[in-house]
């Protein structure tokens, strides 16, 4: 954008950003994205009658039917970055940038739990991390209101992290592990190496600080650039902690000696912990505070959430998402549950975005499952059929529906079940079933 002065003047008399004409506009600015099935100015009057202040469209026509509440901008995308990226420069405090293959969400959380004890924190919500939830958290952050921010950063392909960088100019950045994510879009795990490494490159060159997760041999490679470096949770690090045990909750130990019980399952969710306690402790919020915040954290969205049913079955419900390497870490987690294998049911739906790929990795799958001890496994989706070629004794449905029925005719009772599959599969509505 030429100039982004006017733009900002709306902004700071407009209440918020919004970019939905079905949410409540009272006084809001508007900006009409597009998306792939329309045109966001055919929404702008509707924004613009409902209580928005002002309007930012890319049809000129439209906006010189009213100058004084709408603004014309080629694309209104890149004028919401560029207005966030503005408010960003303004502001002194610092971003904390969260990204990575897993976690990011909860490590987020996580970190909000610690942080906000002794500041006050603005940060992503829920789990708008992209090109459009990096600038709406950006403006969201009020100068003499914030004391500190968390941006969770997304990617599915290359460059997207160094734009977000360049929009939220972070001055500390967590990268929560390498893995295999988004395989497609990034061209591999190199690809992915690379494109995570954005945030730890442009945190280099502004002088930033790291948290280095070591248990991820690619991080410290990763984080070398940076000069100020915050490492966890080896016993050499910065900030060490220990896991203590990962069921039926982890339970850590932290840098100070302090055992916490959390309300997380699963022993991948350990670095999660301990990369919140090290930013904890960095940002001088005291150890009992930081050991209260975890303890008190309690997971959403079907994320590693641990629930009771009638049945007498203990699910692990960790149907938000997967991927080969949050499948691999949620199996091998689940294995060493404390309980007779036999009672163990592991539900597992395909794993998308994989690209040429996905028949390696389910394969891959079926291979790791079948050398764990479970005693049932049910595989849902089409692409599970290479996992399940695997072993005749592993159950395959090609849909959810037929999955469904089977679990309906052989209703499993006293059993530990684990639910897990990509975001599309929902695999949360097979729970009132179990
Ligand atoms: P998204 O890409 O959707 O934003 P995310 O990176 O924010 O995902 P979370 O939402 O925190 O990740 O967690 C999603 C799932 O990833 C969890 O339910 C769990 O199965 C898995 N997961 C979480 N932390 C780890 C980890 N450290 N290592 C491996 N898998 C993990
Ligand atoms: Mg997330």
């Amino acid at each position: 954008m030429a100039d982004i002065a006017p733009l900002y003047d709306r902004f700071q008399q407009a209440t918020a950003v919004s970019t939905d004409s079905r949410q409540p506009q009272n006084g809001t600015l508007f900006f009409a994205l597009n998306g792939p099935n329309f045109r966001g100015r055919d929404f702008a009057p509707a924004a613009l009658a409902a209580g928005a202040r002002y309007a930012v469209v890319d049809d000129q026509e439209l906006a010189d039917t009213d100058p004084a509440r709408y603004t014309y901008a080629p694309d209104p995308l890149v004028a919401l970055q560029e207005l966030a990226r503005y408010h960003r420069h303004q502001l002194i405090l610092p971003v904390l940038a969260i990204t990575g293959s897993n976690g990011k969400t909860t490590t987020k959380e996580l970190v909000h739990a610690v942080l906000s004890r002794r500041f006050r924190v603005q940060y992503t919500q829920g789990n708008l991390n992209n090109h459009i939830g990096v600038p709406l958290t950006l403006l969201s952050i009020r100068p003499g209101e914030h004391e500190l921010a968390i941006i969770e950063m997304g990617a599915n392909h290359q460059g997207e992290i160094e734009l977000l960088c360049r929009l939220a100019e972070p001055t500390h950045g967590l990268i929560t592990n390498i893995g295999k994510a988004h395989l497609e879009g990034f061209g591999g795990v190199e690809g992915i190496v690379k494109g995570k490494g954005e945030l730890f490159r442009f945190l280099a060159q502004v002088g930033g600080t790291a948290f280095v997760n070591t248990l991820d041999a690619r991080l410290p490679e990763l984080a070398a650039p940076v000069a100020d470096r915050v490492t966890y949770p080896g016993p050499t690090d910065t900030y060490p902690a220990e896991l203590l045990s990962a069921a039926p909750q982890v339970t850590l130990r932290l840098f100070n000696g302090d055992a916490v019980e959390a309300q997380i399952t699963g022993g991948y969710n350990f670095p999660n912990l301990a990369a919140a306690a090290a930013v904890g402790a960095y940002f001088q919020v005291p150890a009992a505070d930081i050991g209260a915040a975890l303890a008190g954290y309690v997971p959403e969205n079907n994320r590693s959430q641990l629930v009771r049913t009638a049945a007498a079955n203990e699910v692990v419900l960790d149907a938000y998402n997967a991927n080969p390497s949050s499948m691999a870490a949620a199996l091998h987690s689940f294995a060493t549950r404390p309980g007779n294998p036999a009672d163990k049911v592991v539900i597992l739906g395909d794993m998308f975005e994989l690209g040429t790929e996905s028949e390696d990795e389910h394969r891959t799958l079926g291979q790791l499952v079948q050398g764990l001890p479970f005693g049932t496994v049910v595989l849902i989706g089409p692409d599970m059929a290479a996992a399940a070629a695997f072993d005749s004794s592993m159950l395959h449905f090609a849909s959810k529906p037929e999955a469904a029925a089977w679990l309906r005719e052989n209703p499993p009772r006293h059993r530990q079940i684990l639910v897990k599959g990509s975001r599309g599969m929902g695999l949360e509505s097979l729970v009132e079933l179990l």
